[in-house]
């Protein structure tokens, strides 16, 4: 089976993508790991940055900058940023709707945050997207290979209901997303597990910023689920408190923005006030509950689900496991260098964009913008590949121990890796990634590789910056 392209991922920024590729009358198999609407833009909550004008573009950029520590790429983000202006256009002509009111979230100066459905922002884009999508696809299929040979893509060797296949293309898109799996706790939807940045380092594509993990904030961690309820900042952008069981707004002790700050202030400050006994809950109280129920409406009827008496009783939260801001290194078309046909887009990316700490909804517009950057870098270049046969590889998918060692690497990263981190734990956790590679399936072995990524760069970088908390820093 040949492609005009093969997409790896079913979120916003393959989708994105594959708009404009057929639009240009590419053949585009979208290749997805479970169902299609199983990732993790289907869960965005909060919304999608866009710039309000001409005259909010270098207040955005200022913010986006400041929220990750000044460690972004400048020039990738005044792209990002003009480029918001335009898709807002884009969406609008295209027939999506968003909610009327902009809202606000942490560390944005203004109100830019453009939301639907409430609270359902990725699900009703993604579905409003998908609906309109003209691309093959390929459902319950996990990549577990790429083709590769010199500087060249060929292809991507699949698992799909228990065979092994390959299937070829004259471009392959990498869009599977983010490594939420890795963690003990995360809001990351099941199927987001790092495979393919795993798949990078076994085959010598440079990964940037490893170290750079976010972790959010307000997240209620008390359900059945490996996937955490996400409670969006736009919450407490719109007024919500964090307090402690004595009903202390403990925040503005860390950082006079409180509540607003950003979010790798906002989740230390709650890890530290944790570590000395307290207990931390979402106060919503202030919300009158009609208005909570039609602005929120996920997040109300899942805690109601959960017994949580909302918006009157206190949300008891925990910081989780969030967004990735290392990646795949791209270039401002997110082409990934040295390659001739291979592209990286959405949360496995690493643009530069982000920076030490990604700006609330700042990763959407990314999705957004850089799919259609890769899509005119494809159809400009009209790469072509050879017709050639790759055998697939022999090694075992999966070994029985997998589920297991997968479970003690969650707890390690939770303790060692997590939101405070020193050389001791940091170690600790490279030395068990590293006595238990050999003992996994290849599935597993590609999330134990990002893990290592993620591990040496956070030893290697030995002091704080944005999400990347030291506490020995000065040791
Ligand atoms: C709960 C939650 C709320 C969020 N809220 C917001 C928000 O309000 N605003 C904002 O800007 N951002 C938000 N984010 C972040 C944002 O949703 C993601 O960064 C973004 O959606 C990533 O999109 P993507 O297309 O890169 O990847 P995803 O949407 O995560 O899609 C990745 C795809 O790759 C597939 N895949 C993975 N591995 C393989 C494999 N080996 N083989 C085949 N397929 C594979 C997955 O199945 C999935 O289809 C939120 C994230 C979460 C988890």
């Amino acid at each position: 089976m040949k492609f005009d392209n093969v997409i790896i991922g079913s979120g916003l920024a393959a989708l994105w993508c594959a708009k404009f590729l057929n639009d240009a009358a590419k053949s585009t198999l979208i290749i997805t790991k479970n169902q299609v609407w199983d990732c993790n833009s289907f869960y965005a909550q909060g919304g999608v940055t866009l710039a309000l004008d001409e005259k909010d573009v270098p207040i955005h950029i200022q913010d986006t900058l400041k929220a990750g520590s000044y460690h972004n790429k400048k020039e990738i983000v005044e792209i990002l940023s003009k480029a918001s202006l335009k898709l807002k256009e884009e969406l609008l002509n295209y027939g999506f709707k968003f909610d009327p009111g902009v809202t606000k979230e942490g560390a944005h100066s203004i109100r830019r945050v453009f939301h639907a459905g409430g609270d359902a922002t990725g699900r009703e884009l993604h579905k409003f997207i998908f609906r309109k999508d003209k691309s093959y696809l390929l459902d319950e299929a996990v990549v577990f290979d790429i083709l590769m040979e010199k500087s060249v893509a060929y292809g991507v060797s699949i698992y799909h209901k228990g065979k092994k296949y390959n299937i070829y293309g004259d471009n392959i898109i990498i869009a599977s997303g983010g490594i939420g799996a890795l963690y003990k706790y995360d809001t990351n939807a099941r199927t987001i597990s790092g495979d393919l940045q795993g798949l990078a380092v076994e085959k010598g594509i440079k990964l940037k910023d490893m170290e750079m993990t976010q972790f959010h904030p307000t997240v209620f961690i008390e359900t059945r689920f490996s996937q955490k309820l996400l409670l969006t900042e736009a919450l407490r952008g719109e007024g919500a408190y964090i307090i402690d069981e004595t009903g202390r707004r403990f925040l503005f002790d860390y950082d006079e923005r409180g509540e607003l700050a950003s979010r790798d202030i906002v989740s230390r400050a709650i890890f530290l006030h944790q570590q000395k006994g307290h207990k931390v809950f979402l106060d919503v109280s202030m919300f009158d509950e009609e208005y909570f129920k039609k602005r929120f409406p996920t997040i109300y009827q899942k805690l109601k689900d959960y017994d949580i008496n909302v918006p009157y009783e206190p949300i008891p939260i925990s910081p989780a496991f969030h967004y990735m801001m290392g990646g795949i290194e791209v270039d401002e078309n997110s082409k990934i260098p040295g390659f001739e046909n291979l592209y990286a887009i959405g949360e496995v990316a690493y643009t530069g964009v982000h920076g030490a700490n990604r700006l609330a909804s700042n990763s959407l517009l990314e999705c957004f913008v850089f799919a259609k950057r890769a899509s005119a870098e494809i159809i400009k270049r009209n790469f072509k590949t050879k017709d050639k046969i790759f055998s697939i590889i022999s090694e075992e998918l999966f070994k029985n121990d997998d589920k297991h060692y997968k479970n003690l690497l969650r707890e390690q990263m939770w303790k060692n890796v997590g939101i405070v981190r020193d050389e001791r734990g940091l170690k600790e956790a490279l030395s068990f990634i590293e006595d238990t590679i050999p003992k996994l399936g290849r599935l597993a072995k590609l999330r134990f590789l990002t893990a290592r990524e993620i591990v040496k760069a956070a030893i290697n970088r030995k002091n704080s910056l944005g999400a990347h908390y030291r506490k020995d820093e000065n040791a």
